[in-house]
């Protein structure tokens, strides 16, 4: 696709004079930087001819001039903590960085809602507006994601189940268009029913149809108190059955999550640190927010007493916050334990009457197949990920060590994994989005149709292709 003689003719130094010379980076050793995302196997890796670091919506606008008249693959890139490829330059040409694009430019107290550029980093994003009393409820479990790649994968997180994803809480956005046009969709209101929705139609589309450089963002107040149980089970099975009835309750907990035993072993191996909670094969951590005290007490009680009636063994109060912060720390750890041995994480999404049914089918195919297949996820939404690791299964048990011709068997158990989830009615991705990795799955769930309509979309806003391409479709 790269026109080779517009190398020649100098493309970094056009890069340079649009934004400035110490911001176009083309030396191979930084831009292995910019090759490959969180998603684990080297697979999904391809090198940047370059990245640059533009300063304003005004540089992206001209460097995606410059791509669309001589047809160079363009990439945004936030955070590079994607876990499906999606900010993995797969065809090779410029890569965006939004370092110089950081800044939170407003927080707006009377209208609850924060402006900010693309480029700032969710950990800094919750300083700032948490100085201001205010609350942002999504939470993907990597804060240094930033606010254009959550916007750009419409991003969850545990905190979901109460709250709903990123797409609730997006009010505006300012987007540079493949052809290099800068549009602002959306404002400081609420309801807004004049004409077709784009603010929505770019939140999840993975970078494919423009470059977010800005966005408004609503927000909460900070709640008063925060509250964690965690709820110990003999079955997953049952710690699953209980999670749809909590989430009825008039009590709705910020995150619902489930996790089971073997995991919580590898996180203790890897951090050297046990887990707070003994006994059981399963564990619900449940948290919560209310004005007071009180309100904790009586959200805590009501949902114990949900949990013993459907089987729970024990249920552990957090009752103070360094209790919490050490629940929250180990189980923002698991990922990491997992990582160097994981093959993919999964992001199947299922009815809540389906998790179940579904994590029962991820645990026969584990233990027909003899890989290792740990899961746990946000059981008050669906969203399950399960993770297919290179160590083997045997006996009911992971072996904790590579499972010889793990290659073969992965490719065979990810498809046994996504037909159980079609089958349930469930979609490929809750969370992550479909970069690069999942998008063999995208027809299967959505059928041709729709894959379609959403490819004549993207032509519609980027006929040449440049913008993210071999993404989604
Ligand atoms: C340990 C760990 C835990 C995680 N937990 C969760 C979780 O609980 N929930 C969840 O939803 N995700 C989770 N994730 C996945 C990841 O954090 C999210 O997908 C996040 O939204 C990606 O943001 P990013 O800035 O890193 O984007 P990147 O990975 O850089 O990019 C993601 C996509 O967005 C596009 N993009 C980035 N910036 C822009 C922009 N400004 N304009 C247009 N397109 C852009 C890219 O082209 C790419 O397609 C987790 C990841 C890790 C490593």
């Amino acid at each position: 696709m790269l026109n080779f003689r517009v190398m020649e003719a100098g493309l970094i130094k056009k890069l340079q004079g649009i934004a400035g010379i110490q911001n176009v980076i083309f030396e191979n050793e930084k831009l292995q930087d910019y090759s490959h995302d969180e998603f684990p196997l080297p697979a999904i890796k391809n090198l940047p001819l370059l990245a640059v670091k533009p300063r304003t919506a005004d540089d992206i606008s001209q460097i995606l001039k410059l791509a669309n008249k001589e047809k160079i693959p363009v990439t945004p890139r936030g955070g590079g903590t994607g876990l499906c490829g999606g900010c993995v330059p797969a065809k090779g040409g410029i890569v965006i960085l939004f370092d110089n694009l950081n800044k939170v430019l407003e927080v707006d107290n009377r209208n609850f809602m924060v402006t900010s550029e693309a480029g700032v980093m969710l950990k800094d994003l919750y300083v700032v507006i948490e100085k201001e009393g205010l609350f942002f409820p999504p939470h993907p479990g990597d804060e240094t994601a930033t606010v254009g790649g959550v916007i750009a994968t419409n991003a969850g997180g545990s905190r979901a189940v109460k709250h709903g994803t990123i797409r609730n809480f997006t009010r505006g956005l300012e987007v540079v268009l493949p052809g290099g046009g800068i549009i602002k969709i959306g404002g400081k209101f609420i309801k807004n029913s004049s004409g077709l929705n784009l603010l929505n139609l770019f939140i999840g589309s993975e970078g494919t149809l423009g470059v977010i450089t800005k966005a408004i963002i609503g927000l909460l107040p900070m709640p008063k108190e925060t509250g964690c149980l965690v709820v110990s089970y003999e079955k997953i099975a049952d710690a699953i059955k209980t999670a749809p009835e909590i989430v009825k309750s008039d009590c709705i907990p910020l995150a619902v999550e489930f996790i089971e035993l073997d995991a919580i072993e590898l996180t203790e191996r890897y951090l050297g640190r046990a887990w707070p909670v003994k006994g059981g094969g399963a564990y619900l951590m449940i948290l919560l927010d209310a004005a007071d005290k009180e309100g904790i007490n009586h959200s805590s009680e009501i949902i114990a007493e949900i949990c013993l009636k459907n089987g729970a063994r024990d249920v552990f109060v957090a009752d103070n916050k360094a209790r919490q912060k050490e629940i929250l720390d180990f189980r923002s750890q698991m990922y990491t334990a997992m990582k160097p041995n994981c093959i993919e994480t999964l992001d199947i999404a299922v009815p809540l009457s389906e998790i179940a049914g579904h994590v029962e089918a991820v645990h026969r195919i584990e233990k027909e197949h003899g890989l290792w297949l740990p899961t746990y996820g946000h059981a008050g939404d669906g969203n399950v990920h399960t993770h297919i690791m290179k160590f083997g299964f045997k006996e009911g048990r992971p072996v904790f060590s590579e499972q010889k011709g793990w290659e073969a068997i992965y490719p065979v158990v990810r498809d046994l994994l996504h037909e159980d989830a079609r089958k349930r009615g469930g979609i490929v991705s809750g969370e992550h989005g479909i970069g690069l990795v999942k998008k063999g799955y995208l027809g299967e769930f959505l059928g041709d149709t729709q894959v379609e309509i959403m490819k004549k979309i993207k032509a519609v806003f980027d006929p040449n292709g440049i913008l993210n391409p071999g993404k989604i479709f």
